[in-house]
């Protein structure tokens, strides 16, 4: 837990959804919920994951860790020092 004057680390995710075939690793690995499986259908034919709450994400790097397919990437950004 971040301590008082502290913040949490921000991150951006991007998701490559023609690599995403629907697993939902990603989904359980993140502790913050950040991602959720889409609408959309891919080129697979599978729905990809898509970022749901992005103002969540710690850039914790777990999704993808575990993506067997490597269709996430992780952007960290310090916060700032007020
Ligand atoms: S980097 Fe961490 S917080 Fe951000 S989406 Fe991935 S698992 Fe969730
Ligand atoms: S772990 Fe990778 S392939 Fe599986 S749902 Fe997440 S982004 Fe898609």
């Amino acid at each position: 837990m971040p301590v008082e004057g502290d913040e949490w680390m921000k991150g951006k995710v991007i998701v490559d959804q023609e690599r995403c075939k629907e697993c939902s690793l990603c989904i359980l690995a993140c502790p913050h919920d950040v991602l959720r499986i889409s609408k959309e259908i891919n080129f697979k034919g599978y729905h990809p994951v898509e970022v749901y709450a992005p103002e969540k994400c710690t850039g914790c790097t777990l999704c993808a860790v575990i993506c067997p397919d490597l269709a996430l990437i992780i952007k960290r950004q310090k916060p700032e020092r007020k």
